[in-house]
């Protein structure tokens, strides 16, 4: 056995993964450094992001939503329908939960994983803790509403008996980009003030 010479490229080499290899890095890496927290969620936060357009045609904020199957699977989508139903219950993530759970047959969404583009409400919050759901992953933060980390953080109180895990800003930027287009455009849409 010759091949432990440590002179090998730790970035193209067989061993370990190169995340677990200690050291410095070259310091001429371009872009963002991986994230090995968040990377595993971004195809799936694509999903809830498709999801969360379907909400432009009935003025809905665009938020969406999906719950996952452990497997990966997913078991409920659910975009925000405020406006569409005239309800102010009818939150992305309160949907996919409703659909997530007719799916399975049952309230308890056991190991499951919540993925929306924005930070849940205090209302969704309660929702996810409600359907112990293992996990909520979100994209932008919410800053003026938000309940899982930065105005509070009702999911992870120690008072409750369930605690999912909250893994936050995944696709961040995109998520809080779609957000911002939406209200651009409907400020744009209201009509200039006439100064006849
Ligand atoms: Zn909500």
């Amino acid at each position: 056995m010759q091949r432990a010479t440590p002179r090998t490229d730790p970035a193209t080499g067989p061993g370990p993964h190169p995340e677990a290899t200690p050291g410095p890095r070259p310091a001429s890496t371009p872009g963002p450094r991986p994230d090995p927290v968040r990377a595993p969620w971004v195809p799936a936060m694509r999903l809830a992001l498709a999801e969360s357009a379907l909400a432009l045609p009935t003025g809905d904020v665009p938020v969406g939503a999906i719950v996952l199957a452990p497997s990966g699977d997913v078991l409920g989508r659910g975009h925000n329908e405020r406006e569409a139903v005239g309800d102010p219950t009818a939150h992305a993530e309160i949907l996919a939960i409703r659909e997530a759970a007719r799916a399975v047959g049952e309230w308890r969404l056991t190991d499951c994983t919540l993925v929306v583009t924005l930070e849940p409400c205090t209302m969704c919050a309660g929702a996810i803790v409600l359907s112990r759901l293992a996990r909520v992953v979100y994209g932008a933060l919410d800053d003026k509403a938000g309940a899982a980390g930065s105005l509070w953080d009702v999911i992870r109180d120690r008072r409750l008996n369930h605690r999912p895990e909250v893994v936050p800003g995944v696709l961040a930027e995109d998520c809080a980009t779609a957000l911002t287009a939406f209200f651009d455009d409907r400020r744009a849409e209201k009509p200039a003030p006439e100064s006849v």
